[in-house]
């Protein structure tokens, strides 16, 4: 069991340099153990910014730093326990002496997400609401950021609450009729509690429909830009990174390695891999490339398939048509800017959805930004069903859906309501790990240590 009964400090701003600097504090010492660091003579007043100094380092080469101290009295703090922040200078030598002192005068060194877990032993925050604040702390694109704000506001667990309200409502009906069966009382038809769990699993259904897109925000996936040398797959990744990384030259088989890069594209975090170019060759540096190539490649999300509008159509695109044929795909004919060749025709080209694109003037490149996120997130509906952003969310709700199928089957099937009261009881503590209202030791222990020290 974790403990709250000790006082815990650690630096809550990132490692470097910065104008300011912030220290927190948590615990019942929190106010004590801030007073004995500075030169404060009268306790702290609550949610009143304090202007103090406090000393840094020890002896004579001992420092005095201003700062301010601010004081939360618990339960109205973010821990739910008494709070003080200390802001110092941004350094990272003025603020670690702050933090040996903290410990000298009686605290002790946070463990990873520790503030946070707190707030969660509180109930200042469920789990959900708890892995948000790290999903917010490493969002990447303003959409990760906005669906993790969203779970902060609760809209998520209140939606899983509602869920479980409900399976919670046909449990207590079966119970009711299985405890007065003698008065021959039904309390419910078995009709009417499977349509009402029919029901829950609609409601279930309509959040992990969602899932696919809501993981992709959250986790971001990888596309690969396939094509054979000089159909311009460094300009397109240049073009969609907007950077000069990756060398751009009209020499074919020159990207020789395989180059990523994560970006933020149409509000995705996305990590663009541009390949050497896929064709057969006899140089070694460049087979190497090709090989990893096509290894990273296997690994991507989704490939694009990179043709060159300016010259035909030749055996080695067809190849790589064809092998990308059962891959999340999307064919872009490059250098639309420049004329056909002699004789050719757009008609010429294999029967698969192209789009037409131009990496040197940008021409098409939104419509492939916009591609890229429906091909990844399988729907291209507006949506307003809260984000189910995590894995570990989607896969209790999946053991939800499948323990009240079970419970549905059995009551349509005339079994008696014992065993259909096992299943909905087990769908009902898969919803309370969601929001944590049942959690194990093992399972805090996994979510916190994914965070950051001071979070
Ligand atoms: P890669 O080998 O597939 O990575 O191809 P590069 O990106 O190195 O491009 C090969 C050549 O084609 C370079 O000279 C690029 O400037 C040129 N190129 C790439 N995209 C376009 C385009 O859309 N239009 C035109 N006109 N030239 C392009």
């Amino acid at each position: 069991m974790f403990s709250t009964s000790d006082t815990i400090v650690a630096i809550a701003t990132p490692p470097g340099r910065g104008g300011l600097g912030i220290i927190r504090i948590s615990g019942p010492d929190a106010a004590r153990v801030a007073v004995l660091l500075t030169d404060q003579q009268k306790p702290l007043s609550p949610r009143v910014a304090t202007f103090a100094t406090v000393r840094v380092g020890a002896g004579t080469g001992s420092n005095r730093d201003h700062v301010v101290l601010t004081y939360f009295v618990g339960p109205a703090s973010y821990t739910g326990e008494d709070v003080v922040e200390i802001s110092a200078h941004g350094n990272p030598v003025v603020l670690q002496a702050i933090v040996r002192a903290a410990v000298e005068a009686g605290a002790r060194l946070a463990e990873r997400g520790e503030f946070t877990l707190r707030a969660f032993l509180h109930q200042k925050l469920d789990l959900i609401q708890s892995e948000a604040v790290n999903d917010l702390i490493e969002a990447v694109t303003p959409l990760q950021a906005r669906v993790a704000f969203d779970q902060l506001e609760g809209t998520l667990t209140e939606r899983i609450r509602s869920i479980d309200a409900q399976v919670f409502d046909v449990m207590a009906k079966l119970e009711a009729s299985l405890d007065f069966p003698e008065e021959g009382y039904h309390f419910v038809g078995a009709a009417e509690a499977a349509n009402s769990i029919g029901e829950v699993i609609q409601r279930i259904d309509e959040l992990l429909s969602h899932a696919a897109r809501g993981r992709l925000i959250r986790e971001g996936a990888q596309v690969a830009i396939l094509g054979t040398p000089n159909v311009g797959k460094s300009s397109l990744f240049n073009a969609l990174l907007n950077a000069n990384r990756a060398i751009v030259t009209p020499i074919p088989g020159t990207t020789r390695d395989v180059l990523t890069e994560r970006a933020d594209i149409g509000g995705l975090s996305l990590s663009l891999i541009d390949t050497a170019g896929v064709r057969d060759t006899t140089d070694t540096i460049e087979q190497e490339g090709i090989t990893r190539a096509r290894s990273a490649s296997a690994v991507a999300d989704v490939v694009i398939v990179m043709l060159d509008r300016s010259r035909p159509v030749d055996d080695a695109d067809r190849a790589l048509l064809t092998e990308t044929a059962g891959r999340r795909r999307i064919v872009v004919l490059n250098k639309c800017d420049l004329p056909l060749p002699a004789g050719a025709s757009d008609e010429a080209l294999p029967a698969v959805r192209i789009l037409h694109v131009s990496a040197t003037t940008g021409h098409g490149i939104d419509a492939l930004v916009e591609a890229i996120g429906r091909v990844l997130s399988d729907d291209d509906a507006p949506r307003d069903q809260p984000a189910m952003t995590n894995l570990r969310h989607v896969t209790l709700l999946e053991r939800a859906r499948e323990s009240l199928d079970r419970a549905r089957h059995s009551l349509a099937g005339g079994v008696s309501e014992e065993f259909p009261l096992l299943d909905l009881q087990e769908a009902s503590g898969a919803l309370h790990e969601v929001t944590g209202q049942r959690t194990s030791d093992d399972l805090l222990q996994h979510i916190f240590s994914r965070f950051c020290i001071g979070k």
